[in-house]
């Protein structure tokens, strides 16, 4: 994983450390995901070394093992984001935590 940052809702009282959108770790890139499901944020690996990319249909949420997936805020910018409890925004509270595996 590459950076990484926390977001916190402005309503509700959910919080999440993700990269919050493409990042490119040591061994696999990541992008940054909705659970519809679970109402979760989570970075998921899009690739592995030397493969192609995944599609979404080809993911599946950590927590419940589905893929009613949805990336997260893909054209709203990388400083507030939808709440996926809420749907409120969410800011970034930590742009500087840098976490190399
Ligand atoms: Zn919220
Ligand atoms: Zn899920």
């Amino acid at each position: 994983m590459g950076v990484r940052h926390g977001f916190t809702c402005t309503n509700c009282e959910y919080t999440c450390e993700v990269s919050g959108g493409k990042d490119r770790g040591m061994r696999s890139r990541t992008d940054t995901f909705v659970c519809k499901d679970c109402k979760i944020v989570q970075d998921i690996a899009i690739n592995k070394e030397g493969a192609d990319d995944k599609t979404i249909n080809e993911l599946c949420c950590e927590k419940c093992k589905g893929n009613n997936l949805e990336l997260w805020g893909e054209n709203i910018g990388r400083l507030s984001k939808p709440c996926p409890k809420c749907n409120a925004t969410m800011k970034m509270t930590r742009p500087m935590n840098v976490m190399w595996d």
